[in-house]
Protein backbone atom coordinates (compact mmCIF):
# COMPACT_ATOMS: atom_id res chain seq x y z
CA UNK A 1 0.00 0.00 0.00
CA UNK A 2 1.24 3.26 -0.36
CA UNK A 3 -0.43 6.09 1.14
CA UNK A 4 -4.12 5.94 0.86
CA UNK A 5 -4.58 4.00 -2.54
CA UNK A 6 -3.41 0.77 -2.99
CA UNK A 7 -1.68 -0.50 -6.04
CA UNK A 8 -4.05 -2.43 -6.96
CA UNK A 9 -7.02 0.93 -6.70
CA UNK A 10 -4.18 2.94 -8.99
CA UNK A 11 -4.82 0.16 -11.69
CA UNK A 12 -8.42 -0.03 -11.34
CA UNK A 13 -8.38 3.79 -11.09
CA UNK A 14 -6.40 4.29 -14.94
CA UNK A 15 -9.61 1.30 -15.99
CA UNK A 16 -12.04 3.95 -14.61
CA UNK A 17 -10.36 7.34 -16.39
CA UNK A 18 -10.49 5.18 -19.37
CA UNK A 19 -13.94 3.40 -19.25
CA UNK A 20 -15.49 7.61 -19.57
CA UNK A 21 -14.31 7.42 -22.98
CA UNK A 22 -15.99 4.11 -24.09
CA UNK A 23 -19.97 3.06 -24.06
CA UNK A 24 -19.65 -0.53 -22.88
CA UNK A 25 -22.19 -2.53 -21.00
CA UNK A 26 -21.11 -1.87 -17.40
CA UNK A 27 -21.92 -5.62 -16.43
CA UNK A 28 -19.39 -5.94 -18.87
CA UNK A 29 -16.56 -3.51 -17.52
CA UNK A 30 -16.97 -4.91 -14.26
CA UNK A 31 -16.07 -8.12 -15.06
CA UNK A 32 -13.05 -7.40 -17.33
CA UNK A 33 -12.14 -5.05 -14.10
CA UNK A 34 -12.06 -7.43 -11.35
CA UNK A 35 -9.34 -10.30 -10.66
CA UNK A 36 -10.80 -13.56 -11.96
CA UNK A 37 -8.85 -15.98 -8.67
CA UNK A 38 -6.11 -14.98 -6.44
CA UNK A 39 -3.97 -18.19 -4.73
CA UNK A 40 -1.94 -17.78 -1.00
CA UNK A 41 0.15 -20.43 -0.59
CA UNK A 42 2.04 -20.60 2.87
CA UNK A 43 5.07 -23.90 2.12
CA UNK A 44 7.86 -24.79 4.41
CA UNK A 45 11.80 -24.62 2.68
CA UNK A 46 14.94 -26.25 4.63
CA UNK A 47 17.55 -23.99 5.01
CA UNK A 48 21.10 -25.19 4.41
CA UNK A 49 21.07 -25.05 8.15
CA UNK A 50 18.46 -27.60 8.84
CA UNK A 51 15.71 -25.16 10.24
CA UNK A 52 12.61 -24.90 8.71
CA UNK A 53 10.95 -21.87 7.27
CA UNK A 54 7.38 -21.04 5.77
CA UNK A 55 7.48 -18.55 3.26
CA UNK A 56 4.38 -17.14 1.60
CA UNK A 57 3.41 -16.72 -2.03
CA UNK A 58 0.93 -15.74 -4.06
CA UNK A 59 -0.38 -16.32 -7.64
CA UNK A 60 -3.04 -13.97 -9.10
CA UNK A 61 -5.48 -14.74 -12.61
CA UNK A 62 -6.48 -11.55 -13.32
CA UNK A 63 -8.50 -12.22 -16.62
CA UNK A 64 -9.25 -15.58 -18.25
CA UNK A 65 -10.99 -14.19 -21.35
CA UNK A 66 -8.30 -15.59 -23.44
CA UNK A 67 -6.10 -18.72 -22.41
CA UNK A 68 -3.15 -19.47 -21.21
CA UNK A 69 -3.01 -16.39 -18.90
CA UNK A 70 0.72 -15.35 -18.54
CA UNK A 71 2.14 -13.20 -16.33
CA UNK A 72 6.03 -13.39 -14.66
CA UNK A 73 7.22 -14.59 -11.10
CA UNK A 74 8.46 -11.66 -8.43
CA UNK A 75 10.73 -12.60 -5.51
CA UNK A 76 10.51 -9.40 -3.05
CA UNK A 77 9.79 -8.96 0.66
CA UNK A 78 7.37 -6.55 -0.14
CA UNK A 79 5.22 -8.76 -2.57
CA UNK A 80 1.42 -9.02 -0.76
CA UNK A 81 -1.77 -10.06 -2.59
CA UNK A 82 -2.71 -6.52 -3.66
CA UNK A 83 0.68 -5.56 -5.78
CA UNK A 84 0.31 -9.27 -6.93
CA UNK A 85 -3.29 -8.32 -8.24
CA UNK A 86 -2.51 -5.08 -9.46
CA UNK A 87 0.16 -6.51 -11.45
CA UNK A 88 -1.72 -8.96 -13.00
CA UNK A 89 -4.21 -6.92 -14.15
CA UNK A 90 -1.85 -4.52 -15.83
CA UNK A 91 -0.80 -8.27 -17.49
CA UNK A 92 -4.28 -8.33 -18.97
CA UNK A 93 -4.15 -4.85 -20.69
CA UNK A 94 -1.13 -5.37 -21.31
CA UNK A 95 -1.48 -8.19 -23.50
CA UNK A 96 -4.67 -6.39 -25.47
CA UNK A 97 -2.48 -3.62 -25.80
CA UNK A 98 0.32 -5.58 -28.08
CA UNK A 99 -1.78 -8.53 -28.90
CA UNK A 100 -0.59 -11.27 -27.92
CA UNK A 101 -3.48 -13.94 -26.93
CA UNK A 102 -2.93 -14.31 -23.05
CA UNK A 103 -4.92 -13.24 -19.80
CA UNK A 104 -3.16 -11.09 -17.32
CA UNK A 105 -1.37 -13.52 -14.42
CA UNK A 106 1.00 -12.53 -11.74
CA UNK A 107 3.03 -14.24 -9.09
CA UNK A 108 4.93 -13.42 -5.82
CA UNK A 109 7.25 -15.16 -3.16
CA UNK A 110 7.25 -13.03 -0.14
CA UNK A 111 11.43 -13.40 0.01
CA UNK A 112 14.46 -11.03 0.22
CA UNK A 113 16.74 -13.37 -1.85
CA UNK A 114 19.85 -11.90 -0.85
CA UNK A 115 19.13 -13.43 2.15
CA UNK A 116 19.09 -17.28 0.80
CA UNK A 117 22.05 -19.74 -0.41
CA UNK A 118 21.02 -20.82 -4.01
CA UNK A 119 20.36 -24.27 -3.21
CA UNK A 120 17.77 -22.56 -1.08
CA UNK A 121 16.45 -20.29 -3.32
CA UNK A 122 16.24 -23.53 -5.88
CA UNK A 123 14.31 -25.20 -3.08
CA UNK A 124 12.06 -22.13 -2.72
CA UNK A 125 11.38 -21.96 -6.70
CA UNK A 126 10.70 -25.68 -7.01
CA UNK A 127 8.61 -26.16 -3.89
CA UNK A 128 6.57 -23.05 -5.09
CA UNK A 129 6.24 -24.68 -8.59
CA UNK A 130 4.75 -27.87 -6.82
CA UNK A 131 2.10 -26.31 -5.31
CA UNK A 132 1.48 -24.08 -8.19
CA UNK A 133 0.62 -27.32 -9.85
CA UNK A 134 -1.23 -29.18 -7.38
CA UNK A 135 -3.63 -26.33 -7.42
CA UNK A 136 -3.71 -25.91 -11.36
CA UNK A 137 -1.94 -22.86 -11.43
CA UNK A 138 0.19 -23.67 -14.23
CA UNK A 139 0.52 -25.96 -17.82
CA UNK A 140 1.08 -24.81 -21.11
CA UNK A 141 -2.66 -24.00 -21.56
CA UNK A 142 -3.39 -22.61 -17.97
CA UNK A 143 -1.41 -20.35 -16.63
CA UNK A 144 2.55 -19.82 -17.94
CA UNK A 145 4.65 -17.90 -15.60
CA UNK A 146 8.08 -16.02 -16.87
CA UNK A 147 10.80 -13.71 -14.44
CA UNK A 148 9.94 -10.63 -13.21
CA UNK A 149 11.73 -8.65 -10.07
CA UNK A 150 14.41 -11.03 -8.33
CA UNK A 151 13.78 -13.96 -11.13
CA UNK A 152 15.29 -14.84 -13.90
CA UNK A 153 16.32 -17.89 -16.43
CA UNK A 154 18.22 -20.00 -13.16
CA UNK A 155 14.61 -19.92 -11.77
CA UNK A 156 12.77 -20.37 -14.93
CA UNK A 157 15.00 -23.56 -15.48
CA UNK A 158 14.18 -24.97 -11.98
CA UNK A 159 10.16 -24.48 -12.59
CA UNK A 160 10.53 -25.52 -15.92
CA UNK A 161 12.18 -28.51 -14.67
CA UNK A 162 10.10 -29.54 -11.87
CA UNK A 163 6.65 -28.76 -14.02
CA UNK A 164 7.89 -31.69 -16.57
CA UNK A 165 8.95 -33.89 -13.92
CA UNK A 166 5.45 -33.51 -12.38
CA UNK A 167 3.86 -34.03 -16.06
CA UNK A 168 6.34 -36.00 -17.83
CA UNK A 169 4.01 -37.60 -20.09
CA UNK A 170 2.92 -34.17 -21.53
CA UNK A 171 4.64 -33.48 -24.96
CA UNK A 172 4.68 -29.30 -24.31
CA UNK A 173 5.03 -29.32 -20.71
CA UNK A 174 8.14 -26.81 -21.71
CA UNK A 175 5.44 -24.62 -22.60
CA UNK A 176 4.40 -24.02 -19.20
CA UNK A 177 7.12 -21.08 -18.09
CA UNK A 178 9.07 -18.94 -20.76
CA UNK A 179 12.14 -17.24 -19.87
CA UNK A 180 13.80 -20.17 -20.08
CA UNK A 181 17.39 -21.19 -20.95
CA UNK A 182 18.30 -21.94 -24.68
CA UNK A 183 19.50 -25.09 -23.78
CA UNK A 184 15.58 -25.99 -21.78
CA UNK A 185 13.59 -24.77 -24.70
CA UNK A 186 14.13 -20.71 -24.27
CA UNK A 187 14.35 -18.22 -27.03
CA UNK A 188 17.12 -16.59 -28.35
CA UNK A 189 16.28 -12.79 -27.36
CA UNK A 190 14.11 -13.20 -24.37
CA UNK A 191 16.84 -12.27 -21.84
CA UNK A 192 16.99 -8.46 -23.56
CA UNK A 193 13.32 -8.50 -24.76
CA UNK A 194 11.87 -6.31 -21.67
CA UNK A 195 14.86 -3.77 -21.91
CA UNK A 196 14.93 -3.68 -25.95
CA UNK A 197 10.89 -3.20 -26.22
CA UNK A 198 11.17 -0.62 -23.94
CA UNK A 199 14.11 1.35 -26.20
CA UNK A 200 11.92 0.61 -29.53
CA UNK A 201 8.83 2.25 -27.71
CA UNK A 202 10.81 5.56 -26.72
CA UNK A 203 12.37 5.44 -29.94
CA UNK A 204 8.67 5.77 -32.12
CA UNK A 205 7.93 8.35 -29.47
CA UNK A 206 10.93 10.07 -30.01
CA UNK A 207 10.54 9.61 -33.99
CA UNK A 208 7.49 11.98 -33.92
CA UNK A 209 8.02 15.48 -34.71
CA UNK A 210 4.75 16.17 -33.51
CA UNK A 211 5.24 14.58 -30.10
CA UNK A 212 8.60 16.25 -29.76
CA UNK A 213 8.04 19.85 -30.54
CA UNK A 214 5.91 20.32 -27.56
CA UNK A 215 8.84 19.15 -25.41
CA UNK A 216 11.34 21.07 -26.77
CA UNK A 217 13.41 18.62 -28.22
CA UNK A 218 14.70 16.91 -31.88
CA UNK A 219 13.42 13.66 -33.40
CA UNK A 220 15.65 10.60 -33.24
CA UNK A 221 17.45 8.58 -29.90
CA UNK A 222 21.19 10.03 -30.54
CA UNK A 223 22.23 12.88 -28.26
CA UNK A 224 19.35 12.81 -25.77
CA UNK A 225 20.45 12.39 -22.36
CA UNK A 226 19.19 9.35 -20.23
CA UNK A 227 18.77 8.24 -16.51
CA UNK A 228 17.82 4.83 -15.62
CA UNK A 229 16.84 4.19 -12.14
CA UNK A 230 17.49 -0.08 -11.55
CA UNK A 231 20.39 -2.22 -13.09
CA UNK A 232 18.85 -4.73 -13.28
CA UNK A 233 17.80 -7.37 -16.42
CA UNK A 234 15.48 -4.30 -17.85
CA UNK A 235 17.48 -1.38 -16.75
CA UNK A 236 20.56 -2.95 -18.14
CA UNK A 237 19.53 -3.67 -21.31
CA UNK A 238 17.31 -0.60 -21.53
CA UNK A 239 20.67 1.10 -21.30
CA UNK A 240 22.70 -0.77 -23.10
CA UNK A 241 20.43 -0.20 -26.57
CA UNK A 242 20.05 3.41 -25.54
CA UNK A 243 23.62 3.98 -25.52
CA UNK A 244 23.97 1.46 -28.92
CA UNK A 245 22.33 4.17 -30.48
CA UNK A 246 23.99 7.21 -29.72
CA UNK A 247 21.88 8.60 -26.34
CA UNK A 248 23.89 9.39 -23.75
CA UNK A 249 23.39 7.39 -20.19
CA UNK A 250 24.46 10.28 -17.75
CA UNK A 251 23.31 8.76 -14.28
CA UNK A 252 22.31 5.24 -13.12
CA UNK A 253 20.58 4.37 -9.68
CA UNK A 254 20.88 1.12 -7.97
CA UNK A 255 19.43 0.01 -4.55
CA UNK A 256 22.70 0.84 -2.59
CA UNK A 257 24.26 4.11 -4.39
CA UNK A 258 23.85 6.18 -7.93
CA UNK A 259 26.53 7.14 -10.79
CA UNK A 260 26.62 9.70 -12.74
CA UNK A 261 29.03 10.93 -16.20
CA UNK A 262 27.33 13.89 -18.10
CA UNK A 263 29.25 12.44 -21.07
CA UNK A 264 27.76 9.22 -20.95
CA UNK A 265 28.51 6.41 -19.16
CA UNK A 266 30.13 2.92 -20.31
CA UNK A 267 27.26 0.68 -19.75
CA UNK A 268 29.61 -2.43 -20.73
CA UNK A 269 32.39 -1.75 -18.07
CA UNK A 270 29.37 -0.21 -15.49
CA UNK A 271 28.01 -3.89 -16.08
CA UNK A 272 31.62 -5.72 -15.27
CA UNK A 273 32.18 -3.15 -12.20
CA UNK A 274 29.08 -4.78 -10.69
CA UNK A 275 29.69 -8.33 -11.44
CA UNK A 276 33.18 -7.71 -10.01
CA UNK A 277 31.98 -5.69 -6.81
CA UNK A 278 28.05 -6.81 -6.77
CA UNK A 279 27.67 -2.94 -6.61
CA UNK A 280 27.66 0.01 -9.32
CA UNK A 281 29.32 2.47 -6.75
CA UNK A 282 32.54 3.64 -7.59
CA UNK A 283 32.65 2.33 -11.48
CA UNK A 284 35.03 3.47 -13.63
CA UNK A 285 34.89 6.38 -15.56
CA UNK A 286 31.66 7.63 -13.43
CA UNK A 287 31.15 9.58 -10.28
CA UNK A 288 28.99 8.15 -7.01
CA UNK A 289 25.94 10.80 -6.81
CA UNK A 290 25.16 11.68 -2.85
CA UNK A 291 22.20 9.22 -2.87
CA UNK A 292 20.07 7.14 -5.66
CA UNK A 293 17.05 9.40 -5.26
CA UNK A 294 19.80 12.36 -6.73
CA UNK A 295 19.46 10.46 -9.95
CA UNK A 296 15.90 10.35 -10.66
CA UNK A 297 15.86 13.85 -10.20
CA UNK A 298 18.66 14.94 -12.48
CA UNK A 299 17.91 17.12 -15.54
CA UNK A 300 17.63 15.11 -18.71
CA UNK A 301 15.28 13.90 -21.70
CA UNK A 302 14.55 10.58 -20.80
CA UNK A 303 13.90 9.03 -17.18
CA UNK A 304 13.39 5.31 -17.51
CA UNK A 305 12.56 4.38 -13.57
CA UNK A 306 13.16 0.42 -14.39
CA UNK A 307 13.15 -1.15 -10.67
CA UNK A 308 10.06 -1.23 -8.59
CA UNK A 309 6.61 0.26 -7.89
CA UNK A 310 5.70 3.94 -6.45
CA UNK A 311 9.25 5.98 -7.29
CA UNK A 312 7.44 8.79 -8.73
CA UNK A 313 5.14 10.23 -5.89
CA UNK A 314 3.50 13.45 -4.89
CA UNK A 315 6.42 13.81 -2.25
CA UNK A 316 9.27 14.04 -5.29
CA UNK A 317 7.21 14.75 -8.69
CA UNK A 318 7.62 18.62 -8.48
CA UNK A 319 11.59 17.88 -8.43
CA UNK A 320 11.40 15.70 -11.47
CA UNK A 321 12.72 17.31 -14.33
CA UNK A 322 12.96 14.99 -17.34
CA UNK A 323 11.06 15.79 -20.65
CA UNK A 324 10.16 11.64 -21.06
CA UNK A 325 9.26 9.35 -18.07
CA UNK A 326 9.94 6.26 -19.81
CA UNK A 327 7.60 3.81 -17.74
CA UNK A 328 10.19 0.48 -17.98
CA UNK A 329 9.12 -0.46 -14.35
CA UNK A 330 5.14 -1.79 -13.38
CA UNK A 331 3.87 0.98 -11.82
CA UNK A 332 6.59 3.70 -11.19
CA UNK A 333 4.59 6.59 -11.10
CA UNK A 334 1.36 6.94 -8.80
CA UNK A 335 -1.53 7.94 -9.94
CA UNK A 336 -1.44 11.48 -8.70
CA UNK A 337 1.69 12.17 -9.45
CA UNK A 338 0.85 10.84 -13.10
CA UNK A 339 -1.60 13.67 -13.39
CA UNK A 340 1.04 16.40 -11.86
CA UNK A 341 3.37 15.27 -14.92
CA UNK A 342 0.44 15.42 -17.10
CA UNK A 343 -0.30 19.49 -16.32
CA UNK A 344 3.60 19.81 -17.33
CA UNK A 345 3.37 18.21 -20.27
CA UNK A 346 5.23 15.78 -19.66
CA UNK A 347 5.38 12.63 -22.09
CA UNK A 348 4.97 9.39 -19.78
CA UNK A 349 5.03 6.47 -21.86
CA UNK A 350 2.97 4.40 -19.68
CA UNK A 351 4.16 0.62 -18.61
CA UNK A 352 0.96 -1.40 -19.54
CA UNK A 353 2.60 -0.15 -23.09
CA UNK A 354 6.27 0.32 -22.93
CA UNK A 355 7.58 -3.15 -20.91
CA UNK A 356 5.65 -5.50 -22.73
CA UNK A 357 8.27 -6.48 -24.74
CA UNK A 358 9.22 -9.07 -22.19
CA UNK A 359 5.32 -10.76 -22.78
CA UNK A 360 5.79 -10.43 -26.52
CA UNK A 361 8.80 -12.52 -26.43
CA UNK A 362 7.46 -15.06 -23.75
CA UNK A 363 4.67 -15.74 -26.40
CA UNK A 364 7.21 -16.08 -29.40
CA UNK A 365 9.08 -18.43 -26.85
CA UNK A 366 5.70 -20.38 -25.69
CA UNK A 367 5.06 -20.90 -29.61
CA UNK A 368 8.40 -22.15 -29.74
CA UNK A 369 8.07 -24.88 -27.40
CA UNK A 370 4.74 -25.60 -29.13
CA UNK A 371 5.74 -25.98 -32.18
CA UNK A 372 8.95 -27.95 -31.37
CA UNK A 373 10.98 -26.23 -33.48
CA UNK A 374 13.48 -23.44 -33.59
CA UNK A 375 12.26 -20.03 -35.47
CA UNK A 376 14.68 -19.69 -39.02
CA UNK A 377 15.43 -23.69 -38.69
CA UNK A 378 13.21 -24.14 -42.06
CA UNK A 379 13.82 -20.80 -44.01
CA UNK A 380 16.94 -19.47 -43.26
CA UNK A 381 19.09 -21.68 -45.97
CA UNK A 382 16.29 -21.12 -48.34
CA UNK A 383 16.46 -17.35 -48.15
CA UNK A 384 20.18 -17.23 -48.18
CA UNK A 385 19.42 -19.22 -51.83
CA UNK A 386 17.06 -17.20 -53.04
CA UNK A 387 19.10 -13.94 -52.09
CA UNK A 388 21.92 -15.41 -53.77
CA UNK A 389 20.27 -16.10 -57.06
CA UNK A 390 18.81 -12.58 -56.96
CA UNK A 391 22.45 -11.06 -56.33
CA UNK A 392 23.07 -13.24 -59.56
CA UNK A 393 20.52 -11.69 -61.61
CA UNK A 394 21.81 -8.24 -60.68
CA UNK A 395 25.81 -9.27 -61.54
CA UNK A 396 23.88 -10.40 -65.02
CA UNK A 397 22.25 -7.46 -65.37
CA UNK A 398 24.94 -4.92 -64.39
CA UNK A 399 27.66 -6.51 -65.67
CA UNK A 400 29.30 -6.23 -62.02
CA UNK A 401 30.52 -8.79 -59.92
CA UNK A 402 30.29 -8.88 -55.68
CA UNK A 403 32.94 -10.16 -53.88
CA UNK A 404 32.13 -13.33 -52.22
CA UNK A 405 32.22 -11.76 -49.05
CA UNK A 406 30.21 -8.95 -50.11
CA UNK A 407 27.72 -11.60 -50.99
CA UNK A 408 27.84 -13.73 -48.46
CA UNK A 409 26.65 -10.55 -46.14
CA UNK A 410 23.74 -9.60 -48.55
CA UNK A 411 21.96 -13.02 -48.94
CA UNK A 412 22.23 -14.04 -45.30
CA UNK A 413 19.26 -15.12 -43.99
CA UNK A 414 17.60 -14.52 -40.56
CA UNK A 415 19.03 -16.37 -37.62
CA UNK A 416 16.36 -16.92 -34.55
CA UNK A 417 17.61 -13.64 -32.53
CA UNK A 418 17.06 -11.69 -35.76
CA UNK A 419 13.68 -13.11 -36.19
CA UNK A 420 12.47 -12.65 -32.68
CA UNK A 421 13.96 -8.90 -33.04
CA UNK A 422 11.98 -8.11 -35.94
CA UNK A 423 8.79 -9.36 -34.19
CA UNK A 424 9.34 -7.15 -31.36
CA UNK A 425 10.18 -4.34 -33.29
CA UNK A 426 6.93 -4.63 -35.32
CA UNK A 427 4.68 -4.91 -32.34
CA UNK A 428 6.26 -1.81 -30.62
CA UNK A 429 5.70 -0.01 -33.25
CA UNK A 430 2.20 -0.94 -34.48
CA UNK A 431 1.11 -1.26 -31.00
CA UNK A 432 2.39 2.40 -29.85
CA UNK A 433 0.91 4.08 -33.33
CA UNK A 434 -2.50 2.58 -32.70
CA UNK A 435 -2.73 3.82 -28.77
CA UNK A 436 -1.23 7.43 -30.37
CA UNK A 437 -4.09 7.29 -32.73
CA UNK A 438 -6.21 6.42 -29.76
CA UNK A 439 -5.21 9.52 -27.90
CA UNK A 440 -5.37 11.99 -30.78
CA UNK A 441 -8.72 10.92 -31.30
CA UNK A 442 -9.60 11.99 -28.18
CA UNK A 443 -7.55 15.44 -28.27
CA UNK A 444 -6.40 17.20 -24.88
CA UNK A 445 -8.05 15.00 -22.24
CA UNK A 446 -6.48 11.99 -22.53
CA UNK A 447 -2.67 10.60 -22.00
CA UNK A 448 -0.97 7.47 -23.27
CA UNK A 449 -1.98 5.71 -20.50
CA UNK A 450 -5.78 6.18 -20.92
CA UNK A 451 -5.40 5.66 -24.27
CA UNK A 452 -4.05 2.54 -23.68
CA UNK A 453 -6.40 1.26 -21.04
CA UNK A 454 -9.35 2.21 -24.05
CA UNK A 455 -7.40 0.16 -26.54
CA UNK A 456 -7.06 -2.54 -24.36
CA UNK A 457 -10.76 -2.48 -22.94
CA UNK A 458 -12.17 -2.43 -26.26
CA UNK A 459 -10.13 -5.51 -27.81
CA UNK A 460 -11.50 -7.85 -24.09
CA UNK A 461 -14.74 -6.66 -24.97
CA UNK A 462 -15.11 -7.87 -28.61
CA UNK A 463 -13.08 -10.89 -27.02
CA UNK A 464 -16.09 -11.59 -24.36
CA UNK A 465 -18.65 -10.39 -27.37
CA UNK A 466 -17.05 -13.14 -29.62
CA UNK A 467 -18.05 -15.97 -26.87
CA UNK A 468 -21.55 -14.83 -26.98
CA UNK A 469 -20.95 -14.19 -23.16
CA UNK A 470 -22.03 -10.50 -23.65
CA UNK A 471 -23.98 -8.92 -26.20
P1 LIG B 1 15.63 -7.25 -11.59
O1 LIG B 1 15.47 -7.90 -10.28
O2 LIG B 1 16.43 -7.95 -12.64
O3 LIG B 1 16.24 -5.78 -11.45
C1 LIG B 1 15.74 -4.79 -10.61
C2 LIG B 1 16.91 -3.94 -10.18
O4 LIG B 1 16.42 -2.81 -9.45
C3 LIG B 1 17.88 -4.68 -9.27
O5 LIG B 1 19.20 -4.54 -9.76
C4 LIG B 1 17.70 -4.00 -7.91
O6 LIG B 1 18.88 -3.99 -7.13
C5 LIG B 1 17.30 -2.59 -8.34
N1 LIG B 1 16.61 -1.84 -7.29
C6 LIG B 1 15.82 -2.30 -6.30
N2 LIG B 1 15.38 -1.28 -5.54
C7 LIG B 1 15.93 -0.15 -6.05
C8 LIG B 1 15.87 1.22 -5.69
N3 LIG B 1 15.15 1.64 -4.65
N4 LIG B 1 16.56 2.12 -6.44
C9 LIG B 1 17.30 1.72 -7.50
N5 LIG B 1 17.39 0.41 -7.88
C10 LIG B 1 16.72 -0.50 -7.17
O7 LIG B 1 14.13 -6.96 -12.09
P2 LIG B 1 13.66 -6.69 -13.58
O8 LIG B 1 13.24 -7.99 -14.16
O9 LIG B 1 14.65 -5.84 -14.27
O10 LIG B 1 12.31 -5.88 -13.29
C11 LIG B 1 12.32 -4.48 -13.04
C12 LIG B 1 10.92 -3.93 -13.26
O11 LIG B 1 10.50 -4.23 -14.60
C13 LIG B 1 9.84 -4.51 -12.35
O12 LIG B 1 8.88 -3.50 -12.10
C14 LIG B 1 9.20 -5.59 -13.21
O13 LIG B 1 7.88 -5.86 -12.83
C15 LIG B 1 9.26 -4.92 -14.58
N6 LIG B 1 9.19 -5.86 -15.69
C16 LIG B 1 10.11 -6.85 -15.86
C17 LIG B 1 10.00 -7.70 -16.96
C18 LIG B 1 11.03 -8.78 -17.24
O14 LIG B 1 10.96 -9.38 -18.33
N7 LIG B 1 11.99 -9.02 -16.38
C19 LIG B 1 8.93 -7.57 -17.85
C20 LIG B 1 8.01 -6.53 -17.66
C21 LIG B 1 8.16 -5.69 -16.57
Amino acid sequence: MTGKISFAEQVNLNFDKAVRFTDHDPRLLDQIRVCNFVCRFAFPVQKDDGSIEVVEAWRAEHSNHKLPTKGGIRFALDVNEDEVVALASLMSYKCAVVNVPFGGAKGGVRIDRRQYSKRELERITRRFTYELSRKNFIGPGIDVPAPDFGTGMKEMSWMADTYQSLHNNDLNALAAVTGKPVELGGIRGRDEATGLGVFYGVREACNNAEDMKPLGLDTGIEGKTVVVQGFGNVGFHAARFFSEAGAKVIAIAEYDGAITNPQGLDIAEVDEHRKQTKSIVDAPDSKNLPSKEAAIEMDCDILVPAALENVITDDNVDRIKARIVAEAANGPITASANQHLFDRSVLVIPDVYLNAGGVTVSYFEWLKDLSHVRFGRLEKRFEEFAYRRLLKGVENVTERRFSEDMLRVLSEGAEERDLVRSGLDETMATAYQEIRNKKCQIGGKADLRTACFIVAIDKIVLCYGDMGIFP
